[in-house]
């Protein structure tokens, strides 16, 4: 017999009653399910999250909202503020910001689609509220309380990204925090962490699959997976993609781009739009395995 009912080890079971009352699922079947602009999260549909890394031009999340709307995916995902990592900045390499914004807002109304964007700094809380359905928090913000603090007043669902070098407990500690200021609408993400590079088999970071189903014994947040940013390369997108269904994610977030290799960033992470649609029916196909379906 197991005698721990968490065997996770920095979590035990006293920690679920006091450090992660809200979190926590109240019994064994408790899942919340969200209704967010009409899309479920959380249950036996799984939505898709996808669009290009950044919100490049106008022209680009047009086409790509049309496209990927058409394959299945429930909300056009691109950061317009982005958390860039080299300070340097080109024309090709820059971010859009309000004008990103206003542009994303354009294509919600013309494609009927919902908006997940990233919020990186307080002072663009309203602006980033004003158009974004679901604000996303990136893995470099997980840990900012007051950022977290925030985010959680304004009551838009929020996307929290697991941050690449925390735990399982760090990363529902900050759930903790939006749900202990007012906002219930909490869906995590997995997004890849990072291991030290001699146990680097693959690339920068590793697709943490195994956190889904230790996520899911504890909390009754929706959990979704990402695996374009965790594998930053495009060919082994699908398999991740499809292995973090079977995991039990509650959803993908995929980066999908017209012409992947002129992606003003991370040109090798992206899928296109042909290999979105080919994608999707294979995720459905899992997804009936397991009694969910995309479609
Ligand atoms: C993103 O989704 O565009 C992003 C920057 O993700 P992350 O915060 O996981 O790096
Ligand atoms: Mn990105």
């Amino acid at each position: 017999m197991i005698e721990n009912k968490f065997p996770t080890k920095d979590i035990s079971e006293d920690d679920i009653k006091t450090k992660f009352p809200l979190v926590a699922k109240k019994n064994d079947d408790h899942k919340s399910i969200f209704n967010i602009a009409g899309v479920e999260i959380g249950g036996s549909k799984l939505p898709i999250f996808a669009g290009p890394n950044m919100v490049e031009s106008k022209q680009l999340i047009s086409e790509t909202a049309e496209s990927i709307k058409k394959s299945g995916a429930s909300f056009l995902r691109g950061g317009a503020f982005k958390p860039l990592t080299f300070p340097y900045r080109s024309k090709k390499y820059n971010e859009t910001r309000e004008e990103g914004i206003k542009w994303l807002g354009e294509v919600k109304k013309e494609f009927n689609i919902p908006i997940i964007t990233e919020v990186m700094e307080e002072k663009y809380i309203d602006l980033v509220s004003s158009v974004a359905d679901i604000l996303q928090i990136g893995t470099r913000n997980m840990q900012n309380f007051p950022f977290l603090i925030e985010c959680a007043k304004t009551k838009k669902p929020i996307l929290l990204k697991r941050h690449f070098g925390c735990s399982l407990r760090d990363w529902l500690a900050a759930a903790e925090y939006i749900m202990y200021y007012g906002n219930e609408q909490v869906i995590l993400c997995e997004r890849g962490v990072s291991v030290p590079h001699t146990h680097r088999s693959t690339s920068r970071f590793l697709l943490d699959l195994q956190v889904i189903p230790a996520a899911k014994e504890i909390t009754h947040l929706p959990i979704i997976s990402d695996p374009s940013h965790a594998t930053f390369w495009s060919p082994w997108v699908e398999s991740m993609t499809l292995a973090s269904i079977a995991a039990g994610a509650d959803g993908i977030m995929l980066e999908v781009h017209p012409d992947p290799k002129n992606s003003a960033v991370d040109p090798l992470q992206p899928i296109n739009f042909e290999e979105f649609e080919n994608l999707t029916k294979k995720m459905d196909l899992v997804s009936r395995s397991i009694n969910k379906r995309i479609f």
